[in-house]
């Protein structure tokens, strides 16, 4: 075989195909030619290492194992060269002129899937070394390979259908290419530029890169290394770089699996819940990396929505470094590794909620948000997330919490759902109307705050086998009371102040009844309205939906124990115009308690004509 003159070879057909596709393509994101060829040297490069255990003579075998990439600016060049295996010249003919590869061919098979001249396909799939011809000119690669006795050559094209080899004296073990750039992507030829591209891709990969002979990634790959040899800065440092971060992560799940996947991650939790604060919702933002070489800072499909609060890293040797989200076996992929980490993670917050429960807790109320949003819709997951959920209740102290399970062994043998009432805050709940029934009957009820928790429990409807039961509805039946109390109305004289209630308070209440959930107060209002609670309607009109505007129909319960009752109904024959005004005036009352007052001008006028009579 000659050798010593310049050879022209013709590419393969497909590999004309693809680069004239990467060449005329619009992609926006041509600076992925950089991570493509940066994980090409460290391939090289570790595929030294394991030649360097097994063969006994190795060409150039003092070199540093290293990346080094210089810019040009006045040239107009990128160079990137690394001292790893090399290729010899039948390797050159074989690699950069066939299409042996998975990745291209992959991308090949997509385009001909339907996505012809579908430029985003070039960011999904990296089209590996072929991608810098969406920058370059021209591209060299000058390379030697390891093997002693093969001599040096450059490689050589301007991806227009064909390329050079011919024999080059002096090189040194590894592969150096040379790109000159295009006029309208000088900006490649930018130290600036190509430094933010290395510490986006490449702060990770393990060989040492060298820009214009400085380092640039000098970050580990921490979630590689054994977790008893990494120190508490370690990990917070890493987490800062990684995640863009300014405060100290809160939790921390650092693991590695081999089945079914092999699988390294390091995930975080940050100190506070951003959204809560009123920013933007989050992104996804735990990173895809094959082998430390980043592939999606921001995996879409990779976990469920509601773990966006989470940070951190995952790598799997198990992916193409040009996954991509559109093949049906590249995407089957990524939802066994997503839901491999998902299970992994929510077996970390059990046996952090059992192992350090204060400590949970305080992860609850900053994050607990997000759990019960995955509680609600994410049915794959629904049954382990409840069991994470926590409630202040009738039962804890103030600040203090349980958990549905908790609940659940606390139950009488009698009692058959879970109660729960939504409110503002805890005094809100304790002073209303709602509770005192079930305080009475000795029956927990569970306090729900936040926004979301009725729409939760409306989409959880039942733990353990048991309904989860909003204690304000209607519908709600509560065992009868042990004692009667003394000085009660009776039913006959009860019965006819409801009737009397009804017919005065007309339009107003849909029915008044004796009720069996009033131990102190006089009465409450209950939504008859059975899709939407109290709490909902607030919630509404200060959305101004519609439905804010439906109007109103409560059922008004009475208490035949209270004093005021008692004097409603002496009041109501001896002088019916001020029981009159009595009677809307506890309507109202229990409204606003209900937090169903809309309008309280008519009360302010009412209440100052009670008065005149005191
Ligand atoms: P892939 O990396 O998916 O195999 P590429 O298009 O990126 O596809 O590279 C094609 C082949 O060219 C590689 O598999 C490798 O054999 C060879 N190659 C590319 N860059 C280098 C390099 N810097 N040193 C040695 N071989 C290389
Ligand atoms: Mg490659």
């Amino acid at each position: 075989m000659s050798t010593a003159t310049p050879q022209k070879f013709e590419f393969q057909a497909e590999i004309k195909q693809l680069l004239d596709i990467v060449i005329h393509s619009l992609y926006t994101e041509k600076e992925i030619f950089v991570r493509e060829l940066v994980s090409n040297a460290s391939d090289a490069l570790e595929k030294l290492r394991h030649t360097q255990l097994t063969e006994k003579e190795i060409f150039d075998d003092k070199l540093e194992l290293e990346i080094n990439v210089t810019t040009d600016d006045q040239a107009k060049t990128l160079t990137i060269q690394d001292f790893g295996v090399g290729m010899t010249r039948a390797e050159l003919v074989d690699n950069l002129g066939t299409i042996a590869h998975s990745g291209s061919k992959a991308f090949l098979q997509a385009l001909g899937e339907g996505g012809q001249k579908n430029a985003n396909l070039i960011g999904q799939f990296g089209v590996g070394f072929y991608s810098a011809f969406m920058v370059a000119k021209s591209v060299r690669v000058y390379s030697r390979s390891w093997r002693a006795a093969e001599p040096g050559h450059v490689w050589s094209s301007d991806g227009s259908g064909s390329y050079e080899i011919e024999p080059s004296e002096g090189e040194r073990r590894g592969a150096k290419i040379v790109i000159q750039l295009k006029d309208d992507c000088a900006e490649f030829s930018r130290e600036g530029r190509i430094k933010e591209i290395l510490e986006r891709y490449s702060a990770f990969v393990s060989f040492p890169i060298n820009l214009n002979g400085k380092r640039v990634n000098t970050i580990q790959a921490l979630w590689l290394r054994n977790k008893n040899e990494i120190k508490e800065e370690e990990y917070t440092e890493f987490y800062k770089f990684q995640a863009h971060a300014f405060d100290e992560p809160r939790l921390r799940l650092h693991f590695s699996a081999d089945a079914p996947l092999a699988i390294n991650a390091l995930l975080f939790v940050p100190k506070e819940n951003s959204e809560k604060l009123g920013f933007a919702r989050l992104e996804p933002a735990v990173s895809l990396y094959c082998r430390k070489v980043l592939i999606d800072a921001k995996p879409k499909d990779l976990l469920p929505e509601w773990l966006r609060f989470l940070k951190g890293v995952v790598d799997s040797e198990d992916l193409p470094l040009n996954i991509s989200r559109e093949t049906m076996q590249d995407k089957a992929l990524l939802d066994k590794l997503g839901k491999v980490i998902t299970k992994r993670f929510l077996k970390f917050l059990d046996e952090e909620a059992r192992n350090r429960p204060d400590a949970y807790a305080e992860f609850h109320r900053e994050f607990g948000v997000f759990l019960k949003e995955g509680a609600a819709l994410d049915f794959a997951h629904k049954d382990q997330l409840v069991k994470l959920l926590r409630f202040e209740s009738s039962l804890t102290e103030k600040g203090k919490t349980t958990s549905l399970g908790d609940y659940v062994t606390r139950m009488g043998s009698e009692q058959k759902e879970i109660f729960y009432l939504v409110g503002p805050n805890r005094a809100a709940i304790e002073s209303g109307p709602y509770l005192e029934g079930f305080r009475a009957r000795n029956l927990e009820v569970l306090f729900c705050y936040e926004a979301v928790d009725e729409y939760v429990m409306n989409n959880v409807r039942e733990f353990d086998g048991k309904r989860l039961t909003a204690a304000d509805h209607a519908d709600v039946k509560l065992p009868d009371l042990p004692k009667p109390p003394e000085g009660a109305l009776s039913a006959e004289d009860t019965a006819k102040l409801t009737a009397w209630l009804k017919e005065t308070l007309g339009e107003r209440v849909a029915e008044v009844k004796a009720s069996d959930r009033l131990v102190d107060s006089p009465a409450l209002a209950l939504n008859a309205d059975k899709f939407m609670s109290p709490h909902m309607r607030r919630m509404m009109k200060a959305m101004n939906k519609d439905g804010a505007d439906t109007p109103l129909r409560v059922n008004l319960e009475i208490n035949p124990r209270s004093a005021v009752m008692q004097r409603l109904f002496a009041t109501h024959t001896a002088a019916p115009d001020r029981a009159k005004l009595v009677a809307e005036q506890i309507l109202d009352n229990a409204l606003i308690s209900a937090g169903l007052l809309d309008d309280a001008t008519p009360m302010v006028a009412r209440l100052y004509k009670l008065l005149e009579n005191v």
